[in-house]
């Protein structure tokens, strides 16, 4: 069998015929038409207001932060097992993430250390759905209203999963998604900040296009980027948004079959399957594994490439980031729950095109190794 990536994406409906109709009309830039119907087609899928569509996950986090107007100094809270984007989105205005630990179970953070980190300084909670159970937000939620500070829920991993059957993406006063091709839908590279606040979305626009004055172009009061969309962007984005129920039924298959074959295998952890809040959506399929094993997720993820296998380590702590630690930023700190799972987890071939015989042939090869150190 040829190898088997990691991810592969599935763009085998209206992808090309929309990519077609913008070369035809000739709109191909993010003035196109598609913008603004993938914008609205996404805030309706999640419930919100309003939708701005931005040039990748990361710039939407970058984008919804500087929205809040985070700026030098102020703290805002988030996991330090996730993607460096959420941490680099504070770090580059001035501000200082904060950690806390996470959750062996859900692979999330920790809810209940947050309120110990709250200072004058905090300013928000970065809320990260990860790999495919939310977070619990109705904890993170009461605490913000409490101490009057905001919360960015990063739901990149999330479209189309709920949390007490509401959407992911519905809860932060600014959330975001990534439409990267390992995310339930894709546009290749691309990004969304949705929200419900007008004022928010008028100068998340504003944010992702230069500043530009409103009354005169060419004029700018602030800093910013470019971070625009294209209608190339949005037509892919409005192809695959027409099947992500579908898509959605494919991952939970996936994560069904694959934790029926492992779930006798000793020596790893496999995901959580649901909690009171929410049935995984299996964004990747994660594997832990166990400390009696002498081998750590890396040596793991090259033995499986070795049997025709494409698997991934899983994110690498915040706080042991060598870009941090050379600014001499959280020395001392400990989080040992993140930091097994960053040596531990790893996660194989989860994509929403993976055939039958795909998962078939990665459970034999995970299997195989497992046993081979046993
Ligand atoms: C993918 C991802 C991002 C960043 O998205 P990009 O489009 O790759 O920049 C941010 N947060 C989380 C949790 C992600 O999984």
């Amino acid at each position: 069998m040829d190898f088997i990536p990691v991810n592969e994406p599935l763009l085998t409906g209206n992808e090309k015929k929309y990519l077609c109709e913008c070369i035809d009309s000739g709109w191909i830039s993010s003035e196109g038409p598609f913008v603004r119907q993938f914008e609205e087609k996404i805030s309706t899928t999640v419930q919100r207001q309003y939708g701005v569509a931005v040039s990748n996950g990361t710039a939407a986090l970058e984008v919804a932060v500087q929205a809040l107007g985070i700026a030098e100094g102020d703290e805002v809270i988030m996991p330090t097992f996730t993607i460096i984007s959420c941490a680099m989105a504070v770090t580059k205005l001035g501000g200082r993430p904060v950690f806390v630990d996470s959750d062996l179970d859900t692979w999330n953070m920790c809810v209940d250390e947050i309120e110990n980190k709250i200072t004058s300084k905090t300013r928000a909670i970065m809320a990260v759905h990860l790999y495919g159970m939310p977070v619990e937000m109705d904890k993170i939620l009461t605490l913000a209203r409490k101490y009057g500070i905001k919360v960015i829920e990063d739901a990149a991993e999330m479209l189309g999963q709920t949390y007490k059957g509401k959407p992911c993406g519905s809860f932060g006063d600014i959330s975001i998604f990534s439409f990267y091709p390992n995310k339930h839908v894709t546009t290749g590279e691309g990004g969304m900040v949705v929200t419900d606040d007008i004022k928010l979305a008028e100068r998340c626009r504003m944010l992702r296009n230069l500043c530009f004055r409103k009354d005169v172009r060419y004029v700018h009061d602030e800093i910013s980027d470019n971070y625009r969309f294209t209608n190339l962007q949005a037509a892919i984005g409005l192809a695959q948004l027409e099947r992500l129920s579908e898509f959605v039924k494919r991952k939970r298959r996936m994560g069904r079959y694959y934790t029926e074959q492992l779930s006798g295998v000793k020596g790893i952890k496999l995901p959580i399957t649901e909690t009171d809040y929410a049935k995984n959506i299996y964004w990747v399929y994660g594997l832990v594994l166990d400390d009696e094993i002498d081998m750590d997720n890396r040596e793991f993820v090259k033995r499986l490439a070795s049997e025709g296998i494409g698997a991934r380590t899983f994110f690498w702590c915040m706080h042991e980031q060598p870009v941090y630690i050379k600014q001499r930023l959280y020395v001392g700190e400990r989080y040992v729950n993140a930091e097994k799972l960053a040596r531990k987890g790893l996660y194989i071939p989860s994509g929403i095109a993976l055939s039958e015989e795909q998962m078939q042939a990665v459970v034999r090869s995970v299997k195989k190794t497992i046993y081979q150190l046993g």
